[in-house]
Parts: structure tokens; C-alpha cells; sequence
């Protein structure tokens, strides 16, 4: 005998999620959202409310369940899901479909949880930590080619294949002698000649991909999904795409969230932070970030747009390369537009240059170099220090950083928080979906998972279900 409550709501307490997860879903505007099938067709039977879908979704991804069969199976026997669901049972094609119809929908409603927060004042909205991270995608190593790879496959082919025909000659010479004396049987003859049409195959099909290459411009191909890129994430290269994250370093919530295959983080700074501002609600923010963002357009694009950046400049550049002093320790005089050299010397603006979009001056000295005493230290001949001419943009930066360093221990805290729950106890190890545009949607679902987690360890269920429905 059971003594079992009565009703499913019996077993769902005040502070279940579930509660939060319905009350928030219904309280959106999902067609302004961007849902599809919103509205029920007035012919045949009718379909899911996307609402019931979307709910079953959020419940997924904060609970590990992100696969559409393992969502179908919880609808069946979880009776957490079976209270939000009020019963029904979709199957797992309806629920993959969802997603892959719904896909640039869920960002919109990311966004309005970090409205939510905004409301409940979860958000400092002073400084954000943007960091970026690769996930992997639904495509093996195996499966992607870069330019030079193809390249060098191609010539390594060529020149083996010469080999094989040269031996091939060879053989087919000394073959004719042989049978002039009586012998020869022709049977490594035969396996030369197999062993070159599998690399003359393998070689058409890396030159097919070469030539895709060509025609599209692109540096890299993927097979299995065309629109991940292998890149590398510490020192680790990985097929996959890349995560940016702006997060707001008062609660370690997620404030704007971007997947793109964009191979390095350099400009990505300024638009993810602009994205943040705009559903934080503010004019003017400080960001952090860290060196594989310094990119002096992004800092200019940052100063334009209101964003005080934080960002510290690579030690990088031949000279630091052959072990000479670095261009930090050369000082530049504003008012005279000159640098002083570490022997104090003067160094005078004399060559004018273009660097991408930018005109570089050179500051050189050929004749304090040629007697100085710092020679060996500084440079093979005479030093060049070259200067943007809107390098002044970096200077302000590099002040503001020397007046705060703290603020790059901020950036990691605030960012390796949620990478590293995402990656780890959410088990987002890679995404299941192939193309960019539905890891996109993947992603967003990933986020707002996170944060709603994150707001119910800050304030509780109770709370979060009274400001939807303030
Ligand atoms: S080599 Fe030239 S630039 Fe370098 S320290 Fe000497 S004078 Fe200055």
C-alpha cells in the first residue's frame, strides 16, 4: 500500500525551479520572441504550444538534459517534468524540432532573464570580464583541413608519387631484361601501382578542397560542420566554436552571450560588451579583458562607444623576440612627440607608414645608436621604435591599468566561474548540433541556464516567481 499525495503539485514544493520555470516562461512574449506555430492553425490538429516546449527546454539544460530522447524520456516518468508538462508526452522528433525551428529565438530570451536580474538588482552594471573559450563541435580533427595542410599533403603527394613512377620505370626496365633471360614475374609491379592510385585519389581529394578553399577565400574546412574552425585554446588546438562571454563581476552573471568560428578573440571586445549595454541598460561601462583582445581599432571602437577597456598589452614583437629591450622601455614624451631611449637618448619621428588602417611613425636616432654603449642590449644596427599615430588610445589604457591592477584578478574570477561550471557541472563538453546558427540557439539555452541557476542560489525561487509577476 502507498500513502502517496493526491496530486502531482503535492510533490513540487515553493522553492522547486519548476515553479520559476513556468511562471517565467508564461509571463513572455514568445511571439515577439521570435516563435514559431504561436498562434494554432485553424486547420488539423492542433500542435504544442511552444510555451509547453520552451519550459521543458529550460527544465533540460538546468538539469543536464539536453538530448531530445533523454527530454522525451523525462516527460514519461519525471514527475518535476510531468508537473510542468501538466502531462503531456511529446515525442523526441517534436522536441528536436523545437530547437531547430526556435534557434534564434532563445538569445531574446536569454535577454529578458538578464532583464529580470536587472529589475532584482543582480547586476553591478559598473565592470564586465569578457573571456572567450572553445567548445567543441560535432566535428572530428580527422574532419578539418587548413589551407597549409592541404598545401603541404599535396607537394608531399607529388614527390611521392614521382618516386613510385620513377621506381615504377625501373622496374618496368629491369622487368624487360628478366624476360630477355628467361624470368620475372611482374608482382611488385602490381603493388607499386595500387599503392600509387591511392595516393593519386587521396591527392585529387585534398586538391578538391584546396580548390574550395580558393573559391570561397576561407583558410580552413570542416566536413562534418562546415561552419566550425579549429582553433587553439591554451595550447590545445580543437574543432569547435568560439564562446564569448561578457560577465558582470558583481554576481558572476552572464550579461551577453556570442558563439562565432572566429579563429581569435582580437575584435571581439567591443561588440560583445556593446551587446551587454544594451540589455543592462547603461551608457558607460569599464571591461577587462585579457591580452589576446588587444587590438588598438577594438579599444578606439571601445573609447567611442562609452566602454572604459582594461585590457594588457602582449609582450610580443622582434625585438622582445631576439632578447633586445622591449618598447615599454622606451618613454614617450607627448609634447614633443619624442621617445627617450633607455641611454636617454632622444628618438625623433622620421619614417611614415601603413599598418592595416593605421599610419605608423618610426622613432630612430642613427647616430646615438652608433656610439652607444647599450648597442648589444637594444638592437643589430640602430632601433626603430614605431608608434600608431592613434597609439595615444593604447597609452590611456596602459595609465589606467597601472592605476589599478587588481582589476585583472577580477577578469578571472568573474570569468572562470561560469566556464567552468558550464563546462563542467553542466557537462557542456560540446554541442550537439551542427551549423552555426543552431549553436547559437544551443548556446543561449546553455546561458540562460546558467544564470537562472546562479539567481536561485542569490535570491530563491520565491523571489525570482514575485518579480515575473510584479
Ligand atoms: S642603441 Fe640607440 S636606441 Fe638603443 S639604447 Fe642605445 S642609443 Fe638608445
Amino acid at each position: 500500500m502507498l500513502l502517496l499525495p493526491e496530486a502531482v503539485d503535492d510533490y513540487v514544493g515553493p522553492d522547486n525551479p519548476v515553479r520559476f520555470i513556468e511562471a517565467f516562461v508564461d509571463g513572455l512574449d514568445l511571439a515577439a520572441a521570435g516563435f514559431v506555430r504561436v498562434a494554432a492553425k485553424e486547420t488539423g490538429r492542433p500542435g504544442y504550444d511552444p510555451a509547453d516546449l520552451l519550459k521543458l527546454y529550460v527544465y533540460g539544460y538546468i538539469n543536464r538534459l539536453r538530448s531530445s530522447r533523454r527530454l522525451e524520456a523525462e516527460a514519461h516518468r519525471n514527475i518535476e517534468v510531468i508537473w510542468l508538462l501538466r502531462h503531456l508526452k511529446p515525442d523526441f522528433r517534436t522536441i528536436a524540432d523545437f530547437r531547430r525551428l526556435n534557434r534564434s529565438a532563445f538569445k531574446q530570451v536569454f535577454r529578458e532573464f538578464v532583464i529580470l536580474c536587472r529589475q532584482l538588482d543582480l547586476f553591478g552594471r559598473e565592470l564586465l570580464a569578457v573571456d572567450g573559450t572553445r567548445i567543441k563541435a560535432v566535428n572530428n580533427k580527422d574532419r578539418n583541413f587548413t589551407r597549409g595542410a592541404l598545401t603541404k599533403f599535396i607537394n608531399e603527394a607529388d614527390e611521392k608519387l614521382a618516386d613510385y613512377m620513377k621506381r615504377l620505370d625501373e622496374g618496368d626496365a629491369q622487368e624487360e631484361k628478366a624476360v630477355g633471360n628467361g624470368g620475372g614475374s611482374g608482382s611488385s609491379d602490381g603493388k607499386l601501382a595500387e599503392k600509387i592510385a591511392a595516393i593519386k585519389g587521396k591527392r585529387d581529394r585534398h586538391k578538391a578542397l584546396l580548390d574550395e578553399l580558393d573559391k570561397t577565400g576561407e583558410d580552413q574546412i570542416s566536413l562534418t560542420d562546415p561552419d566550425s574552425r579549429a582553433m587553439a585554446r591554451m595550447t590545445k588546438v580543437g574543432v569547435g566554436y568560439n564562446i564569448q562571454l561578457a560577465v558582470d563581476v558583481k554576481h558572476k552573471l552572464i550579461a551577453e552571450q556570442e558563439v562565432c568560428n572566429q579563429v581569435l578573440d582580437m575584435g571581439l571586445l567591443a561588440p560583445t560588451v556593446e551587446a551587454a549595454m544594451d540589455t543592462l541598460g547603461v551608457d558607460r561601462i569599464e571591461a577587462v579583458a585579457d591580452r589576446g583582445y588587444f587590438k588598438i581599432e577594438d579599444i578606439e571602437a571601445c573609447e567611442k562607444a562609452g566602454i572604459t577597456a582594461y585590457v594588457p598589452k602582449p609582450i610580443r614583437g622582434p625585438a622582445v623576440a631576439e632578447g633586445f629591450f622591449s618598447k615599454e622601455q622606451f618613454r614617450y614624451d607627448p609634447d614633443k612627440d619624442i621617445y627617450l631611449c633607455p641611454a636617454d637618448q632622444v628618438l625623433s619621428p622620421r619614417h611614415f607608414g601603413k599598418s592595416r588602417d593605421n599610419v605608423k611613425i618610426d622613432y630612430v636616432n642613427r647616430d646615438a645608436c652608433k656610439a652607444c654603449n647599450l648597442r648589444e642590449r637594444c638592437t643589430k644596427s640602430f632601433r626603430r621604435v614605431s608608434r600608431l599615430e592613434n597609439e595615444a588610445v593604447l597609452d590611456r589604457m596602459a595609465a589606467r591599468l597601472a592605476a589599478r591592477p587588481d582589476v585583472l584578478d577580477q577578469r578571472r574570477e568573474s570569468v572562470e566561474h561560469p566556464f567552468g561550471t558550464i563546462k563542467q557541472w553542466m557537462y557542456q563538453g560540446a554541442f550537439l548540433m551542427r551549423r552555426l546558427e543552431n549553436v547559437r540557439g544551443e548556446f543561449s539555452l546553455t546561458a540562460l541556464a546558467y544564470n537562472i541557476k546562479r539567481a536561485i542560489t542569490l535570491v530563491g525561487v520565491p523571489s525570482l516567481i514575485k518579480a515575473v509577476r510584479a
